[in-house]
């Protein structure tokens, strides 16, 4: 394409692959030569209809999710999850155990408690959400109805390089922003959800993917339209959906498959992160808190020698043409996001730059 486009370093909304905003755009008035777009049909018509049962297949595809799970998407974003997933999971009354290891756990956990009794097995709030608490160290329930974590905290930049083995007991995660950025083996989850704003779509959109046997477990009090049985039930259709949302996911989905899968995604933001983090490490001007051996690969915050430097950074990064690096106020400095739709050449245009930066000011 010619037109510009920024490096985008957003933590979500984030960067989408400009293949999927062209197609996006030239289908946009006129979809499947219909006259019209897609967003301007009724959720029912067979070429719609169609369209959402090839993201579901495509996203079973890229996942291998195996046949006795559940693919539904749902509206709300993932912080709606974070009362679907009692609501659902745990009866008329029940508890579940969840693990805290920042900002997005903390979330999950507060309105968790407010629909069922909530166990907190273990956190690293103490060392600031700095790193994970060792297995061995969690206080577990095999009587609870699941376990719930966060496998990359998006703000802290804290990411589970293996599944925690939970034993019998279903495991729940928040996969918002790490979902299809590397492979995953489902098959070790009851229940996976994602908001779609970070690597699948456009924000409103979540997916969750469930274990058949946990459905139909909902309390009395569950919405119908929260109800995970009931959406699934109906197709993810029990009332008119974000079509546009899906069609978008569905997109990004084909796009994934051209580009060699999760697999192939893999590599590449295996590579993406090691060089940024080795870009910070080898320098003295810009550091990282956090455990090496959690470092998200998705979300790398990182501070300057001094905030004094930051709004300066952020003015000449936005020059360059490299967007969106001020970190969560919750945790200062910067923070780059590096999904799926974050090329190689962005990241190597950032730690251009940051080596640039450092020589002009250290
Ligand atoms: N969980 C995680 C890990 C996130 O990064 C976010 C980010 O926005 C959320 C939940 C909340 O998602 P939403 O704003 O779609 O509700």
């Amino acid at each position: 394409t010619d037109t510009y486009r920024a490096h985008n370093f957003s933590a979500g909304p984030a960067a989408l692959p400009t293949e999927v905003l062209e197609q996006a755009r030239d289908e946009m008035l006129n979809w499947q030569d219909r006259g019209l777009s897609v967003m301007e049909i009724s959720h029912r018509n067979p070429a719609y209809m169609a369209v959402a049962k090839e993201a579901e297949q495509d996203l079973r595809d890229l996942l291998s999710i195996p046949d006795n799970y559940r693919v539904i998407f749902m509206s709300g974003g993932a912080t709606s999850q974070f009362a679907m997933v009692p609501l659902n999971l745990l009866g008329n009354g029940g508890r579940a155990d969840y693990v805290d290891t920042g900002h997005w756990s903390l979330k999950a956990i507060r309105e968790g408690g407010r629909f069922g009794e909530v166990n907190v097995v273990c956190s690293s709030e103490e060392q600031s959400y700095t790193t994970i608490p060792d297995r061995s160290e969690w206080k577990l329930d095999p009587e609870a109805a699941y376990v719930h974590y966060t496998p990359n905290e998006t703000i802290g930049g804290l990411e589970f390089m293996d599944i925690p083995d939970v034993g019998d007991v279903p495991l729940v995660a928040d996969m918002s922003s790490t979902i299809l950025s590397r492979s995953l083996d489902v098959s070790k989850y009851g229940v996976i959800y994602a908001g779609a704003q970070k690597n699948i779509g456009q924000a409103g959109i979540t997916v969750v993917i469930i274990r058949d046997d946990l459905l139909g477990k909902a309390a009395d009090a569950c919405p119908t339209l929260w109800n995970y049985q009931q959406v699934a039930d109906n197709d993810s259709m029990l009332n008119t959906p974000p079509t546009f949302a899906l069609y978008i996911c569905g997109l990004v989905f084909k796009w994934l498959k051209r580009q060699g899968g999760v697999e192939a995604m893999e590599k590449i933001n295996k590579r993406k992160a090691e060089k940024l983090y080795k870009a910070i490490d080898s320098s003295d001007f810009y550091s990282n808190p956090i455990d090496p051996r959690y470092r998200s690969w998705m979300n790398v915050p990182f501070r300057l020698k001094s905030d004094d430097f930051n709004a300066e950074f952020l003015q000449e990064a936005e020059k360059a043409g490299l967007l969106n690096l001020k970190g969560h106020r919750a945790v200062g400095g910067m923070r780059a996001s590096i999904y799926n739709a974050v090329s190689e050449d962005s990241v190597d245009a950032l730690i251009s730059f940051m080596a640039e930066f450092e020589r002009k000011h250290d």
